[in-house]
Parts: structure tokens; C-alpha cells; sequence
């Protein structure tokens, strides 16, 4: 799979000029709207993290590959809708979306229930754009303690989708220090198109899709 390979040697470069070492950033291969044919073969070449930002396409698709593939770990890193939860409970592997008390609390009961409390990351609405879901960073801090101390969320770090007309860079570099004053080590955070940006800026994890992929089927 020569799209997952190329990723594979500009994550390494990012890195080695980010003086950081390649096996601490995670790479989500972010499969949505994406043929079946082309997630079997990145399957084949040995990759099993991936992310899907719809639970009932996920729902869908993943409980055959799970079949078929062993160890797959599988993020949610679109939009959490309450009445989803549950069922994004028993799908994912890790989820990258809380952004609301109500989402925050249903996700505890799910992992009481299911006895599988799933790393969470919180979501940070970085250029405060109406239409996106996410945390404003004015409300970060007291939303991350909520989500820790009032709901025992296992929370691992945040998440951002920069607005797409911005320089990525000063998004990055929000989520990060906000990240750093609440004591989070993990940083969702770079797409198809600045990956290697969000790693100057310390990404841990990336969500790249049609980089690996090729471009989507219109949904
Ligand atoms: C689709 C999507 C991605 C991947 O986008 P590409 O530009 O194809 O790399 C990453 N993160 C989220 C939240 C997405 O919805």
C-alpha cells in the first residue's frame, strides 16, 4: 500500500525534524466514505488503527473486518450524538469527540455498563466556528476537570479540527499549551493536509484519510 507507506516516511521526517522519536506519534488511517476494497488492502499491509467520524457507518462496516482482522483498535473522531453513545460504546476503541456534559455523562454510564472505560479525548472548538462541534478553549479548563473529577471520564488528551481556511500552526499551539496546563499528554490533532504541522506542534495522534485512501466517494 504505497498511500500508507508514503505517510509512513514523512511522519519519520516530520518527526526527525521535530526532534521527536516517530513511534510516539499514533497514525489513524481515518477510513470514512472510503470503497471497502481500498480499507481491506490497507488491512492487508498490516495496519489496524483506524477512525471513522459516523457510528452508523461504522456500524456497518467494522463488525465484519473485526471478524476478519485481528486487533483492530478503532477511534470515533466525528461528532458524538447522544442518542449514539451506546452504541459508540460497544463500536470504538477510543473516542475523540467529547464535547458536552451530556455527552461526557452518557459515555460514563457506557463504560460502567460495558466495564470498558475508553480513552477519551476531548474536543476543542479552537476557532470558536459556530458550526463546529467542540469545547470553546475558554470553557477548556473547567469542562476537562468536569469530565475527569464529576464524571471519571479516562480522559488521554485533546482533539481539534482547525478551521480550513487558517493557518493550521496557531490552532496547533492552542490546543497544545491548553493541553500543558491541564497535565494532558495527548494531542489528537493534524489531517491529510497538515500532519506534518501538527507534529512540529507535538501531535501524538493523526487522522489522515485521504492521503492514505485517495479521495472519498462523495457521501
Ligand atoms: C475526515 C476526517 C479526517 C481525515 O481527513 P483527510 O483530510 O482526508 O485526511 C480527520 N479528522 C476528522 C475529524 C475527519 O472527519
Amino acid at each position: 500500500m504505497s498511500g500508507l507507506d508514503d505517510i509512513h516516511a514523512r511522519i519519520k521526517a516530520a518527526a526527525a525534524k521535530a526532534g521527536r522519536d516517530p513511534v510516539d506519534i499514533t497514525l489513524v488511517a481515518v477510513s470514512k466514505e472510503q470503497p471497502l476494497d481500498r480499507i481491506e488492502s490497507v488491512l492487508e499491509s498490516g495496519h489496524r488503527i483506524f477512525g471513522e467520524n459516523r457510528v452508523q457507518e461504522a456500524a456497518d462496516k467494522w463488525p465484519d473486518f473485526r471478524k476478519r482482522f485481528e486487533n483492530i483498535e478503532l477511534h470515533l473522531v466525528g461528532p458524538l450524538q447522544s442518542n449514539k453513545v451506546n452504541e459508540a460504546v460497544e463500536l470504538f476503541d477510543v473516542i475523540h469527540s467529547v464535547d458536552r456534559d451530556r455527552i461526557a455523562r452518557r459515555l460514563a454510564a457506557g463504560f460502567e455498563r460495558t466495564g470498558r472505560p475508553l480513552p477519551c479525548f476531548i474536543q476543542i472548538n479552537t476557532g470558536e466556528e459556530p458550526q463546529k462541534s467542540g469545547c470553546l478553549p475558554g470553557d477548556a479548563d473547567t469542562f476537562i476537570a468536569r469530565c475527569r473529577d464529576e464524571f471519571g471520564l479516562p480522559v488521554a488528551g485533546l482533539m481539534c479540527i482547525p478551521p480550513f481556511d487558517e493557518d493550521p500552526s496557531q490552532h496547533f499551539a492552542l490546543l497544545a499549551e491548553i493541553a500543558e496546563r491541564n497535565g494532558l499528554a495527548k494531542l489528537s490533532m493534524g489531517m491529510s493536509s497538515d500532519f506534518e504541522t501538527a507534529i512540529a506542534h507535538g501531535a501524538t495522534h493523526i487522522r489522515v484519510g485521504s492521503a492514505i485512501f485517495g479521495e472519498r466517494k462523495t457521501p
